[in-house]
């Protein structure tokens, strides 16, 4: 089993694509264990039926390389959401998919 990843590590992570994403409403990443998934993205709706914020939650058992890839994909969902309001895997979503990859590779 490897060692999981600090939890400064993930909030670092995910503050630096939230800010380079620029997504249309807050983030919240948990890390939780999933039957189905390495992660999920969902969108929760305010009283106003708008986004009130994303939730993502990532699976504990990630080594630091897996939950990398994990959040820059549940990540490119909640920046590509607008285009489809879908988990589809569609070009918006490969785009976002490549700019979050590309601005974790950078600094990370
Ligand atoms: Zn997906």
């Amino acid at each position: 089993m490897t060692e999981q990843v600090p939890a400064s590590t993930l909030r670092e992570w995910t503050k630096l694509l939230r800010d380079g994403l620029g997504l249309v409403a807050p983030v919240r990443v948990r890390r939780k264990r999933l039957k189905d998934a390495w992660g999920t993205c969902s969108a929760v709706l305010g009283d106003d039926g708008r986004i009130a914020y994303f939730s993502i939650k990532l699976d504990p058992r990630l080594c630091e390389g897996g939950l990398f890839l994990a959040l820059v994909h549940e990540m490119a969902h909640a920046a590509s959401w607008g285009s489809h309001n879908s988990l589809d895997h569609d070009v918006a979503f490969g785009v976002a998919y490549a700019r979050a990859f590309t601005i974790l590779s950078e600094e990370a």
